[in-house]
């Protein structure tokens, strides 16, 4: 198994470097050259399997000659051994009867989707560096990363007390929610730095890419990125969408399921997996993107462009993890429709195809930077709209849907991302419907509500409704605001988190 980049002057790299690269030199993402087959009779072998027994199944698909299976299995049971469900993702009807059903991805050490590939990249992490310190010492990472908050505790909670890994995540200061920011700054692991920038979230996010492109700095210390570029994430991801389709057979509802996926979108991570559960073969009806009003996709499907929405900037949202000018992954995909819809149907060989479509993704990011948009064809927008439905959800609908579902009969609290999916999806009903008997809605719940506790507090109240939030919170969020925290305090400027970072460095190294 090689992997590529997506602008298409990087290839034939292996699984591990990948892993640890990050992102291609050629600036682009990494995806496999070619897409493994599933083994015959996946569907009655692998149906009644734990969720670490499916995530080995998966992954091992994808990692070539660089882990052996039984590796790829201890690390698959290390990683979702940290969720506090036997089940990992359990799948739960979203009111009696509805064939609604609620994907709970937020059952991690930090209570939202992304443990769900970071627990397991920290072990991988581990695992290269220390097989690298076996053949010759001094194989470390440094990881550097900017949060609004999600990724930045998902990161923390992956990494932490790993060996030869130190992180430093930088957020702006005071702009984190106080749970998020308590998650954070309360894991006093020794190779955990949390750095308070006094600026905004873009701010640390610049600080984050001036350090990377320091190319002397860079190689010093190692420098490795956990956003959801990674392509380790992704991959950790398709798990959930199998894992939802087997639960559909467990618990009766059909015999062969046809799940419509919805999923709150921001940098197009979490879909992009079940867009390639799907080319692996898993009978979906259909994948539908949910976006609140930084609604980028949602404009694209639409429109057929991809415009950077710069004059209004990123809209401050109920969903804060989904408050995006652009989304990241979402450059894997337009690789395939460059590939398919782009490339001139004279170019018939396959090799030339896709070194072709690299060339059409790189122009299409070129123009994003210095105009602030591209258009793709027709055909490669009439192919999105059949890879993709779509829809957005405003605060106003992200706070309805709250309160309708709280209200409803039988009650279900759901986190202001998750209810964007669920918004979306009762917007799609009559499309939903269209596709026939047998099909079932899965709405991907990415957060805890606790997490998000002020917007769904406001939904309720406002809606004339009381909520007994202790009853819900989770035993790790029980006293967390008053836990010892260590934080450092900088100046919103790259040279003083290099300072830090090189400070920290020579100290550990002592
Ligand atoms: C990160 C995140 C999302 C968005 O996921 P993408 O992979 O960026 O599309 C949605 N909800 C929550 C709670 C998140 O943390």
């Amino acid at each position: 198994m090689k992997y590529r980049s997506t602008r298409g002057q990087v290839a034939g790299q292996g699984f591990e470097s990948v892993v640890l690269d990050g992102l291609a030199a050629d600036g682009g993402l990494y995806i496999p050259e070619s897409l493994p087959a599933l083994p015959d009779g996946w569907q009655a072998a692998w149906a009644q399997l734990s969720f670490a027994e499916l995530a080995t199944e998966l992954i091992s698909l994808f990692v070539g000659d660089d882990l052996t299976r039984s590796e790829v299995a201890a690390l698959a049971a290390r990683s979702y051994s940290t969720f506090d469900t036997s089940e990992v993702t359990p799948l739960v009807p979203l009111g009696a009867g509805s064939g609604t059903f609620i994907l709970e991805l937020f059952h991690g050490p930090t209570f939202a989707f992304k443990d769900v590939a970071l627990q397991f990249l920290g072990n991988l992490f581990e695992f290269f560096l220390e097989r690298r310190n076996a053949r010759s010492a001094g194989h470390n990472i440094t990881v550097v990363g900017a949060t609004s908050g999600d990724t930045g505790s998902a990161a923390i909670y992956g990494l932490r007390g790993k060996k030869n890994v130190s992180v430093f995540i930088l957020h702006p200061k005071g702009r984190v929610s106080p749970i998020q920011e308590a998650q954070m700054t309360t894991v006093l692991d020794a190779n955990v730095h949390n750095v308070a920038i006094e600026g905004t979230f873009d701010d640390c996010q610049d600080i984050v890419k001036q350090l990377f492109g320091r190319a002397d700095f860079k190689r010093e210390h190692a420098l490795g990125a956990i956003n959801s570029i990674n392509w380790a994430r992704i991959l950790a991801q398709i798990t959930y969408y199998f894992y939802a389709y087997f639960s559909l057979v467990r618990q009766g509802v059909a015999a062969a399921p046809r799940p419509v996926f919805v999923v709150p979108s921001g940098n197009f991570g979490d879909i992009l997996a079940g867009y390639y559960a799907r080319a692996l073969g898993l009978p979906v009806a259909r994948l539908a993107i949910a976006t609140n009003a930084n609604d980028i996709l949602d404009r694209f499907l639409r429109s057929g462009t991809y415009e950077k929405n710069s004059e209004a900037g990123v809209l401050a949202t109920p969903s804060p993890a989904m408050d995006i000018l652009v989304s990241s992954n979402f450059e894997r995909f337009l690789w395939y429709l460059a590939r398919d819809h782009e490339v001139p149907a004279s170019v018939a060989d396959a090799h030339e195809r896709e070194q072709r479509a690299g060339e059409v993704v790189a122009q299409w990011m070129d123009r994003l930077k210095t105009a602030g948009s591209f258009a793709v064809s027709p055909e490669a927008l009439a192919a999105a709209r059949q890879a993709f439905w779509s829809g957005r959800c405003d605060d106003e609908q992200t706070h309805a849907a709250i309160a309708r579902h709280h209200a409803a009969q039988q009650s279900y609290l759901l986190d202001p991302h998750t209810a964007v999916g669920v918004h979306v999806a009762e917007t799609l009903r009559p499309e939903i419907e269209r596709l026939g008997d047998n099909v079932q809605t899965v709405c991907l719940s990415t957060a805890h509500p606790a997490k998000f506790s002020e917007a769904v507090l406001k939904a309720v109240s406002d809606a004339g409704r009381q909520i007994d939030f202790q009853s819900i919170l989770p035993p790790a969020f029980v006293g967390l605001l008053d836990k010892p925290r260590r934080c450092f305090e900088c100046d919103n400027s790259p040279d003083a988190v290099a300072k830090y970072i090189e400070q920290t460095a020579a100290a550990s190294s002592q």
